[in-house]
């Protein structure tokens, strides 16, 4: 059985004493929400912070509050989100994201804030210490070789977080407090491509709150490849959204991937080819061919990474048929329950 190693705890009942807590000594310390992320980890020896700052406590974080858009408390659970019809009519991006994160055991215990900052994932790091001691750790964590790729001067592991996609499809913004301050940034801008320092955030800053805007005419969607549909981790994910007029043509969108690279990436050329005309299949092919382009899957996770780079058209055009209305959904079922019988 691993056991988790000594640690102090603190239980704040605000954001302000977390923020004090965590500006004492912001590199030895981290918060826990869920803790379904973070726990493991420690577990692991992947993480070993001397102080754990819990946020389960601190109402502050578990509102969701309407008024220009929405903003979500960073300590809502996913089941939350999930179960709220606000999110599912409006941001169903971000209803299908949360909706596939993990099992509903997870998503009971699991929260925004916790999935937006979950750490990277790589095969050669999610191991236990043994493992991990048994090829000389790797740079990420206790070593100094990238198993990946022994060459890179930086760890590629992969941005597996299913609802960041979404929310930078959305254009959602979110909310950093510190001990002397606080700042919004768009989604976008919470990420770096680096799998050891994956994260814009400073160790002192707790996210607060996630923004979506107000977003009259906009659809959006969410599409997510992984081995076991019940549990998985995504290997590729496709998050798109559009404005469309009445007659179908694209003012605005934004197509964006998912564990492709140690950040979600967004297709912004792709995005742009499909503006000023309906979502053809003529459209379709074009934007897919673009959104293909920037994704740069490593050997790190699950399927062969020529593969998951080759689906990805196939994705992005599940996404985009989405939004002109097809049932995309049952589409797909169709085809599965096909290539079942053939098997069988
Ligand atoms: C078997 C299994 C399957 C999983 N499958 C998926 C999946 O398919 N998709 C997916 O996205 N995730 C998956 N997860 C990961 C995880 O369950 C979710 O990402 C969950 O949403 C994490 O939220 P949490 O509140 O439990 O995070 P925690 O474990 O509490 O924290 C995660 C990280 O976020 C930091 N953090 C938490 N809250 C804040 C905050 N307010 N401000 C700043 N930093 C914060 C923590 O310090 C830690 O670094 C899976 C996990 C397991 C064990
Ligand atoms: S990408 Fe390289 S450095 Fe990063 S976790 Fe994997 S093996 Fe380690």
């Amino acid at each position: 059985m691993m056991r988790l190693p000594y640690f102090n705890y603190h239980a704040p009942r605000s954001v302000r004493e977390a923020a004090d807590l965590l500006a004492v000594a912001p590199d030895e310390t981290m918060l826990v929400a869920g803790g379904t992320d973070v726990l493991p980890n420690m577990k692991r020896r992947q993480q070993v912070p001397s102080t754990l700052v819990g946020l389960r406590l601190v109402s502050e974080l578990q509102q969701v509050a309407e008024g220009d858009g929405l903003a979500i408390g960073s300590g809502v659970t996913l089941t939350r989100l999930v179960n709220d019809g606000r999110i599912r009519s409006a941001y169903a991006g971000l209803w299908q994201a949360a909706a596939q994160v993990a099992t509903p055991h997870l998503r009971n215990m699991g929260t925004i804030g916790g999935n937006l900052c979950l750490d990277t994932r790589c095969n050669y790091y999610d191991q236990n210490y043994e493992w991990r001691k048994a090829i000389d750790f790797c740079m990420k964590k206790d070593g100094g070789t990238c198993w990946v790729a022994t060459s890179s001067p930086k760890c590629l592991a992969v941005s597996s977080t299913d609802t960041a996609p979404a929310l930078l499809a959305l254009g959602a913004t979110v909310t950093l407090v510190r001990a002397d301050g606080e700042r919004d940034i768009p989604v976008a801008d919470l990420y770096r491509n680096d799998g050891i320092h994956y994260l814009t955030r400073m160790p002192n800053e707790v996210l607060t709150a996630v923004r979506l805007p107000r977003l009259d005419g906009w659809r959006s969607t969410y599409w997510k490849l992984r081995r076991r549909g019940a549990f998985d981790f995504p290997v590729l994910s496709v998050a798109a959204a559009a404005k469309l007029a009445a007659d179908g043509t694209v003012e605005a969108a934004r197509i964006v991937l998912g564990a492709v690279s140690s950040r979600p990436v967004e297709a912004v050329a792709a995005g742009s080819l499909l503006v000023g005309a309906p979502i053809t299949d003529d459209a379709i092919a074009r934007a897919a061919d673009a959104a293909a382009q920037p994704a740069r899957p490593m050997d790190n996770t699950d399927f062969s990474l020529v593969w998951r780079k080759r689906v990805t058209r196939d994705f992005v055009g599940y996404a985009l048929r989405e939004l002109r209305g097809d049932d995309m959904r049952e589409a797909r079922r169709r085809v599965a329950r096909q290539e079942l019988l053939a098997v069988g």
